[in-house]
Protein backbone atom coordinates (compact mmCIF):
# COMPACT_ATOMS: atom_id res chain seq x y z
CA UNK A 1 0.00 0.00 0.00
CA UNK A 2 1.12 3.63 -0.68
CA UNK A 3 0.80 6.26 1.59
CA UNK A 4 1.80 9.69 0.41
CA UNK A 5 3.94 11.88 2.16
CA UNK A 6 0.97 14.43 2.46
CA UNK A 7 -1.01 12.14 3.73
CA UNK A 8 1.87 10.99 6.42
CA UNK A 9 1.95 14.88 7.16
CA UNK A 10 -1.62 15.70 7.72
CA UNK A 11 -1.76 12.63 10.23
CA UNK A 12 1.46 13.56 12.40
CA UNK A 13 0.03 17.60 12.66
CA UNK A 14 -3.70 16.67 13.09
CA UNK A 15 -2.27 14.41 15.71
CA UNK A 16 0.42 16.07 17.25
CA UNK A 17 -1.86 19.12 17.57
CA UNK A 18 -4.62 17.55 18.61
CA UNK A 19 -2.38 16.14 21.72
CA UNK A 20 -1.08 20.01 22.62
CA UNK A 21 -4.77 21.24 22.00
CA UNK A 22 -6.20 18.66 24.93
CA UNK A 23 -3.09 19.35 27.18
CA UNK A 24 -3.56 22.74 27.26
CA UNK A 25 -7.42 22.30 27.30
CA UNK A 26 -7.14 19.21 30.45
CA UNK A 27 -4.92 21.65 32.07
CA UNK A 28 -6.12 25.06 32.01
CA UNK A 29 -9.80 24.44 31.68
CA UNK A 30 -10.25 21.70 34.19
CA UNK A 31 -7.33 21.76 36.16
CA UNK A 32 -7.31 25.01 36.69
CA UNK A 33 -3.07 25.08 36.14
CA UNK A 34 -2.15 28.59 34.88
CA UNK A 35 -5.23 29.35 33.46
CA UNK A 36 -4.83 32.33 31.14
CA UNK A 37 -1.68 31.08 29.55
CA UNK A 38 -2.98 27.65 28.85
CA UNK A 39 -5.72 29.36 26.95
CA UNK A 40 -3.29 31.38 24.79
CA UNK A 41 -1.46 28.53 24.24
CA UNK A 42 -4.46 26.29 23.31
CA UNK A 43 -5.26 29.03 20.49
CA UNK A 44 -1.34 29.22 19.72
CA UNK A 45 -1.52 25.37 19.22
CA UNK A 46 -4.79 25.59 17.33
CA UNK A 47 -3.66 28.13 15.24
CA UNK A 48 -0.20 26.19 14.82
CA UNK A 49 -2.02 23.38 13.54
CA UNK A 50 -4.34 25.08 11.07
CA UNK A 51 -1.30 26.83 9.40
CA UNK A 52 0.62 23.80 8.91
CA UNK A 53 -2.58 21.80 7.62
CA UNK A 54 -3.74 24.38 5.18
CA UNK A 55 0.57 24.72 3.89
CA UNK A 56 0.62 20.94 3.25
CA UNK A 57 -1.57 19.59 0.17
CA UNK A 58 -0.86 17.11 -2.49
CA UNK A 59 1.42 18.63 -4.85
CA UNK A 60 3.17 21.14 -2.80
CA UNK A 61 0.69 24.10 -5.09
CA UNK A 62 -1.37 26.25 -2.97
CA UNK A 63 -3.38 29.69 -4.06
CA UNK A 64 -2.89 32.88 -2.62
CA UNK A 65 -5.18 32.71 -0.86
CA UNK A 66 -4.28 29.66 1.18
CA UNK A 67 -0.66 30.42 1.56
CA UNK A 68 -1.66 33.85 2.87
CA UNK A 69 -4.07 31.83 5.66
CA UNK A 70 -1.41 29.77 6.92
CA UNK A 71 1.18 32.77 7.17
CA UNK A 72 -1.91 35.05 8.99
CA UNK A 73 -2.38 31.55 11.18
CA UNK A 74 1.35 31.29 12.11
CA UNK A 75 1.23 34.61 13.44
CA UNK A 76 -1.39 34.66 15.70
CA UNK A 77 0.16 31.34 16.68
CA UNK A 78 3.76 32.75 17.54
CA UNK A 79 1.55 36.43 19.09
CA UNK A 80 -0.28 33.87 21.25
CA UNK A 81 2.86 31.76 22.36
CA UNK A 82 4.23 35.42 23.42
CA UNK A 83 1.47 36.27 25.35
CA UNK A 84 0.86 33.22 27.08
CA UNK A 85 4.06 33.04 28.32
CA UNK A 86 4.46 36.79 29.16
CA UNK A 87 0.75 36.07 31.06
CA UNK A 88 2.43 32.77 32.61
CA UNK A 89 5.25 34.92 34.27
CA UNK A 90 2.69 37.64 35.30
CA UNK A 91 4.68 40.52 32.84
CA UNK A 92 3.00 43.53 31.16
CA UNK A 93 0.87 43.33 27.89
CA UNK A 94 -1.93 44.76 26.78
CA UNK A 95 -4.84 42.92 24.53
CA UNK A 96 -5.03 45.64 22.28
CA UNK A 97 -1.58 45.51 20.88
CA UNK A 98 -2.04 41.69 20.36
CA UNK A 99 -5.35 42.36 18.52
CA UNK A 100 -3.56 45.12 16.77
CA UNK A 101 -0.74 42.60 15.08
CA UNK A 102 -2.63 40.23 14.29
CA UNK A 103 -5.71 42.20 12.42
CA UNK A 104 -2.89 44.37 10.92
CA UNK A 105 -1.04 41.08 9.45
CA UNK A 106 -4.58 39.70 8.51
CA UNK A 107 -5.61 42.55 6.35
CA UNK A 108 -1.88 42.98 5.05
CA UNK A 109 -1.86 39.17 3.55
CA UNK A 110 -5.65 38.50 3.31
CA UNK A 111 -7.06 41.91 2.06
CA UNK A 112 -3.84 42.80 -0.08
CA UNK A 113 -1.24 40.25 -0.56
CA UNK A 114 -4.37 37.55 -1.22
CA UNK A 115 -5.95 39.43 -4.08
CA UNK A 116 -3.25 40.97 -5.44
CA UNK A 117 -1.18 38.08 -6.07
CA UNK A 118 1.91 38.77 -3.81
CA UNK A 119 1.94 35.90 -1.86
CA UNK A 120 5.56 36.29 -1.35
CA UNK A 121 5.62 39.73 0.13
CA UNK A 122 3.02 38.16 2.53
CA UNK A 123 4.85 35.20 3.32
CA UNK A 124 8.34 38.08 3.67
CA UNK A 125 6.40 40.47 5.86
CA UNK A 126 4.64 37.68 7.67
CA UNK A 127 8.36 36.03 8.73
CA UNK A 128 9.62 39.00 9.44
CA UNK A 129 6.75 39.76 12.07
CA UNK A 130 6.85 36.28 13.64
CA UNK A 131 11.10 36.10 13.37
CA UNK A 132 10.36 39.58 15.70
CA UNK A 133 8.05 38.33 17.81
CA UNK A 134 10.25 35.36 19.22
CA UNK A 135 13.34 36.93 19.65
CA UNK A 136 11.88 39.90 21.13
CA UNK A 137 9.64 37.19 23.75
CA UNK A 138 12.98 35.12 24.32
CA UNK A 139 14.84 38.42 25.33
CA UNK A 140 12.13 39.58 27.44
CA UNK A 141 11.34 36.29 29.14
CA UNK A 142 14.57 34.92 29.62
CA UNK A 143 15.82 36.67 33.32
CA UNK A 144 11.92 35.71 34.77
CA UNK A 145 12.50 32.28 33.75
CA UNK A 146 15.84 31.63 34.89
CA UNK A 147 14.41 33.83 38.08
CA UNK A 148 11.91 31.70 38.85
CA UNK A 149 13.00 28.15 37.88
CA UNK A 150 16.84 27.47 36.88
CA UNK A 151 19.30 29.05 34.16
CA UNK A 152 19.22 26.12 32.15
CA UNK A 153 15.51 26.18 31.96
CA UNK A 154 15.42 29.75 30.71
CA UNK A 155 18.03 28.70 28.00
CA UNK A 156 16.19 25.74 26.91
CA UNK A 157 13.36 28.00 26.57
CA UNK A 158 15.21 30.85 24.52
CA UNK A 159 17.12 28.23 22.34
CA UNK A 160 13.94 26.89 21.35
CA UNK A 161 12.37 30.30 20.37
CA UNK A 162 15.34 31.32 18.28
CA UNK A 163 15.68 28.32 16.73
CA UNK A 164 12.09 29.10 15.52
CA UNK A 165 13.10 32.12 14.72
CA UNK A 166 15.98 30.61 12.55
CA UNK A 167 13.26 28.20 11.01
CA UNK A 168 11.60 31.96 9.43
CA UNK A 169 14.20 33.33 9.00
CA UNK A 170 15.65 30.76 6.47
CA UNK A 171 12.25 30.59 5.10
CA UNK A 172 12.09 34.70 4.33
CA UNK A 173 15.66 34.25 2.55
CA UNK A 174 14.34 31.78 0.40
CA UNK A 175 11.46 34.08 -0.58
CA UNK A 176 13.94 36.74 -1.50
CA UNK A 177 16.19 34.30 -3.31
CA UNK A 178 13.59 33.37 -5.38
CA UNK A 179 12.18 36.85 -6.34
CA UNK A 180 15.89 37.49 -6.97
CA UNK A 181 16.05 34.91 -9.51
CA UNK A 182 18.97 32.91 -7.67
CA UNK A 183 15.99 29.79 -7.42
CA UNK A 184 18.68 27.24 -9.32
CA UNK A 185 20.37 27.69 -5.48
CA UNK A 186 17.41 26.48 -3.73
CA UNK A 187 16.34 23.14 -3.39
CA UNK A 188 12.86 21.95 -5.13
CA UNK A 189 9.93 23.71 -3.79
CA UNK A 190 8.06 20.82 -2.38
CA UNK A 191 11.39 19.29 -0.81
CA UNK A 192 11.39 23.07 1.03
CA UNK A 193 7.94 22.83 1.48
CA UNK A 194 8.29 19.56 3.62
CA UNK A 195 11.17 20.48 5.77
CA UNK A 196 9.74 23.66 6.28
CA UNK A 197 6.39 21.87 7.50
CA UNK A 198 8.26 18.97 9.15
CA UNK A 199 10.77 21.51 11.22
CA UNK A 200 8.32 23.83 12.62
CA UNK A 201 5.65 20.88 13.68
CA UNK A 202 8.61 19.33 15.72
CA UNK A 203 9.48 22.32 16.82
CA UNK A 204 6.30 23.02 18.35
CA UNK A 205 6.21 19.75 20.01
CA UNK A 206 9.05 20.86 21.58
CA UNK A 207 7.78 24.60 22.57
CA UNK A 208 4.77 22.65 24.08
CA UNK A 209 6.61 20.51 25.92
CA UNK A 210 8.99 23.43 27.45
CA UNK A 211 5.70 24.75 28.80
CA UNK A 212 4.71 21.62 29.76
CA UNK A 213 7.74 21.40 32.14
CA UNK A 214 7.28 25.01 33.30
CA UNK A 215 3.98 24.86 34.32
CA UNK A 216 5.00 21.59 35.93
CA UNK A 217 7.70 23.01 37.83
CA UNK A 218 5.55 25.94 39.08
CA UNK A 219 3.52 23.43 40.30
CA UNK A 220 5.76 21.23 42.04
CA UNK A 221 8.00 24.67 43.46
CA UNK A 222 4.65 25.49 44.81
CA UNK A 223 3.68 22.21 46.78
CA UNK A 224 6.95 22.16 48.34
CA UNK A 225 6.90 25.64 49.61
CA UNK A 226 3.23 24.93 51.10
CA UNK A 227 4.75 21.94 52.61
CA UNK A 228 7.72 23.63 54.15
CA UNK A 229 6.15 27.00 55.24
CA UNK A 230 3.92 27.96 57.69
CA UNK A 231 1.13 29.76 56.11
CA UNK A 232 0.46 32.29 58.73
CA UNK A 233 3.71 33.52 58.98
CA UNK A 234 5.30 32.48 55.99
CA UNK A 235 8.84 31.08 58.14
CA UNK A 236 9.66 27.58 57.78
CA UNK A 237 7.75 25.24 59.36
CA UNK A 238 8.42 22.57 61.97
CA UNK A 239 8.99 19.92 59.58
CA UNK A 240 11.38 22.34 57.45
CA UNK A 241 13.00 23.34 60.48
CA UNK A 242 13.81 19.23 61.56
CA UNK A 243 15.37 18.72 58.31
CA UNK A 244 17.91 22.00 58.72
CA UNK A 245 18.80 20.83 62.44
CA UNK A 246 19.01 17.16 60.90
CA UNK A 247 21.49 18.30 58.42
CA UNK A 248 23.34 20.59 61.19
CA UNK A 249 23.81 17.71 63.45
CA UNK A 250 25.31 15.62 60.34
CA UNK A 251 27.85 18.26 59.71
CA UNK A 252 28.53 18.61 63.38
CA UNK A 253 29.44 14.85 62.95
CA UNK A 254 31.47 14.87 60.13
CA UNK A 255 33.39 17.95 60.60
CA UNK A 256 32.83 19.20 64.10
CA UNK A 257 30.89 21.84 62.77
CA UNK A 258 29.12 23.47 66.06
CA UNK A 259 25.69 25.36 66.02
CA UNK A 260 23.01 26.36 68.53
CA UNK A 261 19.34 26.54 68.37
CA UNK A 262 16.75 29.37 70.18
CA UNK A 263 13.58 28.50 71.26
CA UNK A 264 11.81 31.31 71.34
CA UNK A 265 8.01 31.81 73.14
CA UNK A 266 6.23 35.00 72.84
CA UNK A 267 5.27 36.08 76.85
CA UNK A 268 1.34 36.01 77.58
CA UNK A 269 0.27 35.78 74.27
CA UNK A 270 -2.86 34.02 75.46
CA UNK A 271 -4.02 37.69 77.21
CA UNK A 272 -3.38 39.31 73.57
CA UNK A 273 -5.93 36.92 72.40
CA UNK A 274 -8.55 36.91 75.01
CA UNK A 275 -8.38 40.67 75.32
CA UNK A 276 -8.29 41.70 71.59
CA UNK A 277 -9.31 38.37 69.86
CA UNK A 278 -7.80 35.96 67.89
CA UNK A 279 -6.95 38.44 64.85
CA UNK A 280 -4.76 40.61 67.18
CA UNK A 281 -3.05 37.47 68.27
CA UNK A 282 -2.28 36.41 64.37
CA UNK A 283 -1.37 40.00 63.66
CA UNK A 284 1.43 39.75 66.41
CA UNK A 285 2.12 36.53 65.41
CA UNK A 286 3.12 37.79 61.97
CA UNK A 287 5.21 41.03 63.25
CA UNK A 288 7.41 38.86 65.95
CA UNK A 289 8.14 36.71 62.86
CA UNK A 290 8.26 39.31 60.81
CA UNK A 291 11.32 41.09 63.64
CA UNK A 292 13.13 37.64 64.16
CA UNK A 293 13.02 36.90 60.26
CA UNK A 294 14.79 40.52 59.97
CA UNK A 295 17.35 40.21 62.58
CA UNK A 296 18.55 36.93 61.98
CA UNK A 297 21.77 36.31 59.76
CA UNK A 298 21.32 35.17 56.17
CA UNK A 299 22.61 31.54 57.06
CA UNK A 300 20.16 31.26 60.13
CA UNK A 301 16.87 29.97 59.88
CA UNK A 302 13.67 30.58 61.41
CA UNK A 303 11.16 28.75 62.08
CA UNK A 304 7.14 28.35 63.18
CA UNK A 305 7.77 25.81 65.86
CA UNK A 306 4.21 25.19 66.88
CA UNK A 307 1.09 27.92 68.52
CA UNK A 308 3.38 30.87 69.78
CA UNK A 309 7.02 29.26 69.88
CA UNK A 310 9.73 30.23 67.03
CA UNK A 311 13.04 27.81 66.47
CA UNK A 312 15.58 29.80 65.12
CA UNK A 313 18.87 27.19 64.04
CA UNK A 314 22.48 29.36 64.11
CA UNK A 315 24.84 27.27 62.17
CA UNK A 316 28.14 27.77 63.37
CA UNK A 317 27.78 29.78 66.41
CA UNK A 318 28.44 28.36 69.66
CA UNK A 319 27.69 29.79 73.36
CA UNK A 320 28.46 33.59 73.10
CA UNK A 321 27.46 34.33 69.70
CA UNK A 322 24.45 32.44 69.92
CA UNK A 323 23.65 34.61 73.68
CA UNK A 324 24.54 38.11 71.27
CA UNK A 325 21.91 36.66 68.72
CA UNK A 326 19.21 35.38 71.15
CA UNK A 327 19.52 38.89 73.24
CA UNK A 328 19.40 40.84 69.65
CA UNK A 329 16.28 38.85 69.21
CA UNK A 330 14.59 39.24 72.14
CA UNK A 331 15.31 43.50 72.30
CA UNK A 332 14.48 43.79 68.54
CA UNK A 333 10.90 42.44 69.89
CA UNK A 334 11.07 44.50 72.95
CA UNK A 335 11.09 47.50 71.09
CA UNK A 336 9.22 47.02 68.12
CA UNK A 337 5.83 48.92 68.51
CA UNK A 338 3.06 46.63 67.50
CA UNK A 339 -0.14 48.17 66.95
CA UNK A 340 -3.61 46.78 66.69
CA UNK A 341 -6.23 49.25 65.51
CA UNK A 342 -5.21 52.44 67.90
CA UNK A 343 -3.77 50.32 70.54
CA UNK A 344 -0.15 49.69 70.82
CA UNK A 345 0.92 46.62 72.21
CA UNK A 346 4.22 45.76 73.76
CA UNK A 347 5.03 42.14 73.68
CA UNK A 348 7.93 40.03 74.65
CA UNK A 349 9.67 36.77 74.30
CA UNK A 350 11.22 34.41 76.55
CA UNK A 351 14.46 32.17 74.56
CA UNK A 352 15.62 28.98 75.73
CA UNK A 353 19.43 28.81 73.86
CA UNK A 354 21.13 25.20 73.18
CA UNK A 355 24.62 24.88 72.11
CA UNK A 356 25.48 21.84 70.15
CA UNK A 357 28.93 20.68 70.56
CA UNK A 358 28.59 17.01 71.16
CA UNK A 359 28.34 15.02 68.20
CA UNK A 360 26.70 12.06 69.81
CA UNK A 361 23.92 13.95 71.44
CA UNK A 362 20.51 12.79 70.06
CA UNK A 363 18.42 15.87 68.50
CA UNK A 364 15.77 15.31 71.09
CA UNK A 365 18.08 15.70 73.69
CA UNK A 366 19.21 18.90 72.66
CA UNK A 367 16.19 20.24 72.11
CA UNK A 368 14.57 19.35 75.56
CA UNK A 369 17.74 21.32 76.50
CA UNK A 370 16.79 24.15 74.85
CA UNK A 371 13.08 23.92 76.27
CA UNK A 372 14.50 23.42 79.63
CA UNK A 373 15.95 27.23 79.46
CA UNK A 374 13.20 28.66 77.62
CA UNK A 375 10.90 27.27 80.99
CA UNK A 376 13.50 28.80 83.40
CA UNK A 377 13.37 32.09 81.37
CA UNK A 378 9.91 32.48 82.31
CA UNK A 379 9.79 31.10 85.61
CA UNK A 380 12.81 33.91 86.05
CA UNK A 381 10.72 36.67 85.07
CA UNK A 382 9.94 36.61 81.20
CA UNK A 383 11.33 38.66 78.86
CA UNK A 384 15.08 37.33 78.99
CA UNK A 385 17.31 35.12 77.42
CA UNK A 386 18.91 31.87 79.63
CA UNK A 387 21.56 29.29 78.30
CA UNK A 388 20.70 25.32 78.67
CA UNK A 389 23.36 23.46 80.89
CA UNK A 390 25.98 22.16 79.41
CA UNK A 391 25.34 18.32 78.23
CA UNK A 392 26.44 15.82 81.15
CA UNK A 393 29.48 14.33 80.17
P1 LIG B 1 3.68 32.21 78.56
O1 LIG B 1 4.22 33.57 78.80
O2 LIG B 1 3.87 31.33 79.75
O3 LIG B 1 4.22 31.60 77.34
O4 LIG B 1 2.12 32.37 78.40
P2 LIG B 1 1.29 32.29 77.08
O5 LIG B 1 -0.03 32.90 77.34
O6 LIG B 1 2.07 32.84 75.95
O7 LIG B 1 1.24 30.72 76.83
P3 LIG B 1 0.09 29.71 76.65
O8 LIG B 1 0.76 28.43 76.20
O9 LIG B 1 -0.78 29.67 77.84
O10 LIG B 1 -0.78 30.27 75.47
C1 LIG B 1 -0.45 30.15 74.14
C2 LIG B 1 -1.66 30.55 73.34
O11 LIG B 1 -1.35 30.67 71.94
C3 LIG B 1 -2.77 29.55 73.42
C4 LIG B 1 -3.28 29.43 72.00
O12 LIG B 1 -4.66 29.65 71.93
C5 LIG B 1 -2.56 30.53 71.28
N1 LIG B 1 -2.30 30.22 69.89
C6 LIG B 1 -1.67 29.15 69.38
N2 LIG B 1 -1.61 29.23 68.03
C7 LIG B 1 -2.22 30.37 67.67
C8 LIG B 1 -2.49 31.02 66.41
O13 LIG B 1 -2.15 30.55 65.34
N3 LIG B 1 -3.15 32.21 66.43
C9 LIG B 1 -3.54 32.77 67.59
N4 LIG B 1 -4.17 33.92 67.55
N5 LIG B 1 -3.33 32.19 68.79
C10 LIG B 1 -2.67 31.00 68.84
MG1 LIG C 1 3.84 31.96 75.38
MG1 LIG D 1 4.08 28.43 74.30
Amino acid sequence: MHISPHLLLTAYILLMHSLTTAMWLIGGRWMGLSRRAAAEWMRASIANGAALLVTVTEGGTHSSLQVMLACTLAVLGAASLRRGLLSFLRMPHTTSDFVRLVAGMAAFNLLLCAPLGWPSLGIFASCLVMVALLLKCARETHAAIAREFRPGTALASSVVLCATALVFTLTSVAVLMGQTGAQALLPPLEVRQVALVFVTAVLSIVVAFVQGYIVVMRLVNRLQHLSQHDSLTGLLNRRAIEQCLAREAHRLQRFNEPFSVLLVDIDHFKRINDLLGHAAGDEVLRQVAQTLADQAREVDRVARYGGEEFCVLLPHTEHEGAVQAAERLRAAVHGREITWHDETLGVTISTGVACATDPTEPMDALLRRADDALYRAKAQGRNRVEVADPLAA
